[in-house]
């Protein structure tokens, strides 16, 4: 049984509607996670703390509170996630947190699909942007400034699926056939992609308002409506609805741009079909900013904005949804580094950045963008860097710690 003392002079973060209420002393969680789990997350805490005091002096403070789940949670309540951590979650709904093993064919289900299904959490969003000495494959690196937004619950991840040969594919085959005239070969699996009005909607009221509150550019809508037209165009069609119906005063099209209606200081809505957007990220960066897509498409363009940078390790992410959200690094729990204070925590801290930027907290989350780029800079890096950079790297410990003097001096 595990019994958990939230610090008495905090107060829960309040998330409805999406909408975030941060009190000045929020009570935020962590879950130190698994392999080099404790230490990045450790680091990203210093530097959150660095960062909040340095742009707030003592007005405001993040009030930790440790969630046990993972390999600690075993040790000390034999079990990965026991219920007192799922109800820890379930009250405070804000978590930044270090990668959690999970094991491959069988064993546990995944913690981190477990905490994403609490907090229901339907938005997946990975800010994607170049710093200075990482090896790119691109010539302009510098360009790239991206925030990839994936519909999270929807669309062929739902796993309705048949086998080929199952009585299921069978019987499908058969009604499909019977009453709506469509021929299905008789080896054909079957996979069904169901995306809704609600679902894409809510997902796109997300994108766009995180565009507006952090001062982006665009979103642009990415789909494959030329081919699914009443899945990824129906996509295409409610993301726009929502853009024009509860944001008609704070954007405008690229349709209406072309027709002459002025763009100054509006968001920029647009779409793109999925494979130009592929081709269109790599050859004309700069025209993106925030790309919202279904699930799968999401899926494969997320990597694909993260291999642009050249290192998807230093990349941070979060899971949001209406009533709060978990924020991480992208990477994993890179076990053959664990407990030498060699791994790289920025994958960790720009999760933590994210949830600054959620919490409304900008000036603080800027600080932390601000100092991993002046580190990198002056070379100031840990040893996944240091081996192309040619320079002596910092250990895990050392490297926050630059962060934290660097922020001093901005
Ligand atoms: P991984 O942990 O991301 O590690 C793969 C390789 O990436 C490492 O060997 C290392 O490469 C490099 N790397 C990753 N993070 C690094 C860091 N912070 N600093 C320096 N180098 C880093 O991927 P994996 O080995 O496939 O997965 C291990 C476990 O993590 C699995 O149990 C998996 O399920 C879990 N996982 C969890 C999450 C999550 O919690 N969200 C996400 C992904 C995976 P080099 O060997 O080249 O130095």
């Amino acid at each position: 049984m595990i019994k958990y003392n939230p610090p008495e002079d905090g107060e829960p973060i309040r998330v409805e509607n999406g909408v975030w209420r941060t009190p000045s002393k929020p009570i935020v969680l962590f879950i130190d996670g698994d392999g080099i789990g404790p230490e990045i997350t450790r680091a990203a805490m210093s530097v959150m703390d660095k960062a909040v005091e340095v742009a707030y002096k003592s007005s405001r403070q993040i009030k930790w509170l440790e969630a046990y789940v993972g390999e600690k949670a075993e040790k000390m309540a034999g079990n990965r996630f026991p219920q007192e951590s799922i109800d820890l979650i379930q009250k405070y709904r804000v978590v930044l947190k270090g990668p959690l093993e999970t094991p491959i064919g069988g064993g546990f289900r995944s913690l981190n699909v477990t905490i994403r299904l609490i907090l229901d959490a339907y938005a997946n969003i990975r800010p994607v942007k170049y710093m200075k000495g990482l090896e790119s494959p691109l010539r302009n690196p510098e360009k790239v400034d991206l925030i990839i937004v994936r519909e999270n619950t929807d669309d062929l991840y739902r796993g309705i699926e048949w086998r080929w040969d199952s009585p299921e594919a069978v019987k499908l085959r058969d009604f499909l056939r019977r009453e709506l005239k469509v021929e299905i070969e008789d080896d054909a699996g079957i996979g069904i992609k169901p995306i809704s009005k609600y679902k894409t909607q809510r997902v796109a009221r997300m994108a766009i308002r995180y565009a507006l509150q952090n001062k982006r550019r665009s979103v642009t809508i990415m789909h494959k409506g030329n081919i699914m037209k009443y899945t990824e165009g129906a996509f295409r069609e409610w993301a726009y609805e929502v853009a024009l119906k509860e944001f008609r005063d704070q954007v405008v099209t690229e349709d209406e741009v072309s027709k002459g209606a002025p763009q100054a200081g509006k968001l920029l809505i647009n779409d793109r079909i999925a494979d130009n957007m592929f081709q269109q990220i790599i050859t004309r960066t700069e025209s993106y900013d925030v790309i919202l897509a279904p699930n799968l498409d999401g899926d494969y363009i997320s990597d694909a904005a993260g291999a642009l940078i050249g290192n998807i390790g230093v990349l941070g992410g979060a899971n949001v949804g209406d009533t709060g959200g978990m924020f991480e690094a992208v990477h994993g729990t890179a076990p053959k580094y664990a407990g030498k204070n060699v791994a790289n925590p920025t994958g960790i801290i720009r999760g933590g950045e994210l949830m600054l930027r959620f919490m409304g907290w900008t000036e603080a989350a800027d600080l932390i963008d601000k100092a991993i780029n002046e580190a990198v800079n002056q070379k100031k890096v840990t040893q996944d860097l240091a081996r192309f950079m040619n320079v002596t790297p910092l250990g895990t410990k050392e490297f926050a710690k630059a962060l934290t003097e660097i922020m001093e001096t901005l």
